[in-house]
């Protein structure tokens, strides 16, 4: 008899009761020790034999918390059908059984089989006819296999509903309801999903016997390790602005999100032209030309993947170094699963929205659904982009690797530069490389709101932001301007702190929230702020003035140095 772990989380793989081939495989995929949803799920699955409803977000490892235990369960002596799983587009159904084919590796025999439209039915019908112990499906393909009766699931003891939530999010409704009805009763049901809506709670409610909720992480959640940015541009900036993104980061590997398909076409068109790694991915394309972009994605032949909602569903990349929400999506819960394509398996994640004024306010609604803050940037300029540019570029050379095949070429390269200064050598090479950019900068402008619009702005900020008592800065004018301005009182228990910057850095009530936060000083500790054109002074609880002084001095905000000082009581 296997220990009874249900109720309790599992640190470790060897302990969740797998056997030693699936072990073995799940090692040797580098999993270290199970997500939170595999050590409470896996466990359930194998002792226990209830109904599953599990809400976990995207990216917490919910193929493995299914699947591990679903291919122990199998009979490899029976043919027949035994696990059907159903998800909601052609990617993800090939991701999930390429992923099921990994973990059972190293127990022979097993056939699985994925089926989903898009692609001809004829191959599809004679694989299933050499067997097929598992089915993964999207349901429109599934139920016409089920009409021509070239798949079976009579026999099934398991039924997975994969991303529940998108499958009837994509109009799936009648196609789940129909297969739903076919599926033996003595089976076992599993539901997967990163939301509860009323469609899929009515799912759960028609078609599982008194299934228990298991909700891992927050409902809703924005993943742990997600921080999340937004760029406040005029809306004809917004083109500018992705590519200044781009050019910020020499790194970018990134999924921009767009709205519609010709959005996302147009966009990319736009990027290549101007010379990004970049391409489209979105439902007009034929399944060859998707497969094409997102093989060359994976290899990072693209740096860019410029898609809608519908066509990065079930993308699997899990090293992004971004996702960039071009423009927000309509509905809040797809900004959750935007997100969570970045920061997946425990790295750290970036997901910026380029936005304009009109959106500030989704910017809340999302902060509130996601519970967790955006914290405003401004948008790089032409110095710190060129800046950040030569540095990659000298990074670069720096780790070439410089092999044998160099030497015979070494007389001719002595002779051509032999008499060059180094200095002057190296002026040269990087100007090769860069005049281009520099030309394209030289005419940049500041791509940012400007003073006027950015006053108004910071005044309904720090408005919005006095919901703590206390925190609005003293925001008259002759503040604003002043040079050498002493703050007021403070509270009882705080004392200012003075930092090296004022208005005239673009700060805002929020930056200071956040510059604290990223030193580990929490909002509690923060009373008052004044800002003033040079400097500012923020009250600072007594008990951590002197290590908030300590944690501020040296640190930096949009790459300027800070100096920050007590200010005798
Ligand atoms: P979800 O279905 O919840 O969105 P996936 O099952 O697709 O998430 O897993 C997300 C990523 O995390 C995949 O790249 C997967 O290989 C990886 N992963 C899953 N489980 C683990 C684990 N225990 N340790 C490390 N990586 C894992
Ligand atoms: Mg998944």
């Amino acid at each position: 008899m296997r220990p009874n772990y249900s109720d309790k989380m599992v640190s470790d793989f060897l302990e969740l009761g797998l056997s030693t081939e699936i072990l073995n495989a799940v090692a040797e995929l580098g999993f270290e020790k199970p997500t939170p949803v595999q050590a409470t799920v896996i466990p359930k699955l194998l002792v226990e034999d209830r109904d599953i409803v599990c809400l976990a977000q995207t990216g917490t490892g919910k193929t493995a918390a299914f699947g591990l235990p679903a291919l122990e369960y199998l009979d490899l002596e029976n043919p027949a059908t035994q696990v059907l799983v159903l998800c909601p587009t052609r990617e993800l159904c090939r991701q999930i059984s390429q992923d099921l084919g990994n973990y059972s590796k190293y127990r022979n025999g097993i056939r699985i089989v994925s089926v989903y439209g898009g692609a001809g039915i004829q191959g599809q019908i004679k694989e299933l006819k050499n067997g097929a112990h598992i089915i993964v499906a999207t349901p429109g393909r599934l139920l016409d296999l089920l009409k021509r009766e070239a798949a079976d699931i009579s026999g099934i003891s398991t039924l997975i509903l994969d991303e529940a939530d998108e499958m009837l999010n994509m109009g799936f409704k009648d196609e789940l309801d129909a297969i739903l009805e076919q599926a033996p009763e003595g089976r076992r049901s599993l539901l997967f999903s990163a939301t509860l809506p009323k469609e899929v709670e009515r799912i759960a409610r028609s078609y599982m016997k008194d299934p228990e909720i298991v909700t891992v992480g927050q409902r809703n959640a924005g993943s742990e390790n997600v921080e999340h940015f937004y760029y406040l541009i005029r809306e004809e900036d917004r083109y500018a602005a992705l590519k200044r993104i781009a050019d910020y980061n020499p790194d970018i590997y990134a999924i921009v999100f767009c709205k519609t398909r010709e959005e996302t076409q147009k966009i990319a068109d736009a990027l290549q032209r101007d010379g990004y790694d970049a391409d489209a991915l979105h439902g007009d394309l034929s399944q060859a030309q998707r497969d094409h972009v997102m093989g060359r994605f994976k290899r990072k032949a693209l740096h860019m993947l410029v898609a809608t909602d519908v066509a990065a569903r079930g993308i699997d990349v899990s090293n992004l170094s971004h996702v960039i929400n071009y423009n927000l999506p309509q509905e809040i819960e797809l900004y959750t699963h935007r997100s969570g394509r970045t920061g997946r398996a425990d790295k750290n994640g970036v997901s910026i929205a380029i936005i304009n004024q009109r959106e500030k306010g989704k910017i809340r609604r999302i902060e509130d659904v996601i519970k967790k803050k955006f914290t405003r940037l401004p948008v790089p300029g032409a110095r710190e982009i060129c800046e950040r540019q030569l540095s990659h570029l000298i990074t670069e050379i720096n780790n070439a690797e410089v092999r044998n095949d160099i030497y015979a070429f070494m007389p001719t390269i002595n002779e051509m530069w032999g008499s060059l200064p180094k200095e002057e050598l190296v002026k040269k090479m990087l100007s090769y490389e860069f005049n281009r950019f520099f030309d394209y900068y030289r005419k940049a402008k500041d791509l940012n709101i400007p003073e006027k619009e950015k006053k108004e702005k910071s005044k309904t900020e720090a408005a919005g932001g006095a919901d703590r008592k206390g925190q609005q800065p003293s925001s008259g004018k002759k503040d604003r301007n002043t040079r050498d301005g002493n703050p007021g009182e403070c509270e009882k228990g705080f004392v200012w702190l003075r930092l090296n910057l004022g208005y005239k850095n673009k700060v805002i009530p929020r930056d200071i929230i956040s510059i604290m936060k990223a030193c580990g000083i929490g909002k509690k500790s923060v009373g008052k702020i004044e800002i003033f054109n040079e400097f500012l002074y923020v009250a600072m609880k007594d008990s951590v003035a002197d290590y908030a002084r300590s944690q501020l001095n040296g640190a930096t905000f949009d790459r300027r140095r800070l100096s920050a000082s007590l200010l005798e009581k």
